[in-house]
């Protein structure tokens, strides 16, 4: 017997995959045939950085962000003289993500007093914080007031409501009024705001100027999410310059800005979509084309231009996260099917919902792929990452990492079954740093209180003994 003397390391076996051929159609792209390992972030080790900071984990990249902030702002610049970005909180409000937004010249965008509070200590002087949203308190309009906020006013008991406090607190609120309208997309957001075309948004502003108390500085829409349509935009723009002119005309004001809100399409796949996002959703300088294109030509006089504010969220921030997580275990359904479990699930992937998120192995892998189901760690039924996916096998403890979860995850995220994991951001020198710590049992129990008859931890009684 010999052994021929070898340094190479043993290959791991890899179990041979079986499949039936399904007849049928393959999208136009063909069968995905490979399959890229994503070992690095900006340089970063994606093991290394789960040796560190533990799995699963969050990283986001200030490069990406600082990349399609400014890729955005070219495609508004270029074409439309005066542009203004107001960074949407609710999308991603971790102060680090906030702040590289601010750097950058973004205001702030807040729907709720919590997020405006978060925005004042973030620095951002309250004339640059626009407040939107159906729930602002008495408490919080005072405080906008006070700071010089511009409040987007949704509904007439709120108008009304800023009326009153004008007067109690001898002030000169700065607002605008949202407005929703048909833009040829369906279903229709007509919930927020003011409708244009029975007129009640012409009612809003008749009563703004007839109270003499608020000064109308803006009109807001935001029109939908994830919009396919760059189109929308245009006519959107076409319907708020419209309003902007005859406000000028029927009460010689010139409003200072048009507020077209968020909603541009990051580059996930929404689910069942025949196409991939990144191949198929419209473009910056789409969005940015028919809006200016709207603009320019609605007439507005020569100095008269109002400044497009734009408070874009998941497009600006979505390519720049990331999930990485581990394989828990591989197992066999009872048809055959094979499904894989992760340290993470819909718990933290909030938008798995909605996306197919597109999931790559961290590690050197197999050419071979197989069908695969994700499941998260929950004990719950909904709890699937991933219904259909193909992926190289998986073994216990491999790595994956998820593209494109910068937006709404980090928000929505539940605290449920488990702790939330630490996010970590990456600078632009490729230099890992913790902005979220993991929970802890501690910071979970720090908010709990017992009442006295509880306050002593007891174990449960034995069978056969009396409760108390
Ligand atoms: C959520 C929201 C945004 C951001 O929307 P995205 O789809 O993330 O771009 C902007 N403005 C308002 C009023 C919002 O509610």
């Amino acid at each position: 017997m010999s052994t021929s003397p070898t340094t190479e390391k043993k290959k791991r076996y890899e179990r041979p995959v079986l499949q039936p051929v399904k007849p049928g159609v393959t999208s136009k792209f063909g069968p995905i045939s490979a399959f890229t390992p994503q070992t690095h972030i900006d340089g970063v080790a994606v093991k290394e950085l789960l040796a560190t900071y533990g799995s699963p984990l969050f990283v986001i990249s200030e490069r990406t962000i600082r990349h399609t902030y400014r890729q955005a702002l070219t495609a508004f610049r270029t074409r439309y003289p005066r542009v203004q970005f107001a960074w949407s909180y609710k999308t991603n409000y971790l102060d680090a993500v906030c702040r590289v937004f601010h750097r950058l010249g973004s205001w702030a965008e807040v729907v709720s007093g919590f997020e405006y509070d978060k925005a004042l200590a973030n620095g951002v002087p309250g004339k640059y914080i626009l407040f939107n949203g159906p729930d602002k308190s008495e408490a919080d309009l005072r405080k906008a007031i006070a700071n010089d906020s511009p409040i987007h006013i949704d509904h007439f008991d709120e108008l009304y409501t800023l009326v009153g406090l004008s007067e109690e607190m001898d002030r000169r609120p700065r607002v605008a009024i949202r407005i929703n309208m048909d833009t040829g997309v369906y279903p229709m957001w007509d919930r927020f705001g003011f409708n244009y075309e029975n007129g009640q948004a012409w009612e809003a502003i008749q009563k703004i100027f007839l109270s003499g108390r608020l000064e109308l500085v803006g009109l807001h829409a935001h029109i939908g999410t994830y919009m396919l349509s760059a189109d929308a935009y245009g006519v959107a723009a076409a319907k708020m310059s419209e309003l902007a002119l005859a406000i000028r005309k029927q009460y010689d004001k010139a409003i200072e800005y048009i507020d077209l809100g968020g909603g541009f399409a990051s580059r996930n796949t929404l689910k069942g979509s025949y196409y991939a996002g990144a191949d198929v959703v419209p473009s910056f300088d789409d969005y940015a084309e028919a809006i200016a294109n709207s603009l320019l030509k609605a007439g507005f006089a020569r100095g008269e231009l109002p400044v497009l504010m734009l408070e874009t969220g998941r497009a600006l921030i979505d390519d720049a996260g990331w999930l990485l997580g581990t394989v828990l275990a591989n197992k066999r359904l009872s048809d055959g099917r094979r499904a894989t479990i992760l340290d993470f699930g819909v718990n933290l992937l909030f938008t798995s919902f909605w996306y197919e998120h597109v999931i790559s192995p961290a590690q050197e892998c197999s050419q071979y792929g197989e069908d695969a189901v994700l499941y998260g760690p929950l004990c719950m039924n909904i709890d699937v990452v991933r219904e259909q996916v193909k992926l190289p096998p998986l073994q216990k403890g491999d790595h994956v990492v998820v593209h494109r979860v910068g937006a709404y995850n980090m928000t929505q995220w539940m605290q449920f079954i488990t702790l939330r994991p630490a996010v970590v951001l990456i600078d632009t020198e490729g230099k890992p740093h913790v902005i979220r710590q993991s929970e802890t049992l501690e910071y979970i129990q720090s908010v709990e209180r017992l009442p006295p008859h509880l306050a002593q931890a007891a174990p449960p009684h034995s069978e056969g003994s009396n409760p108390s």
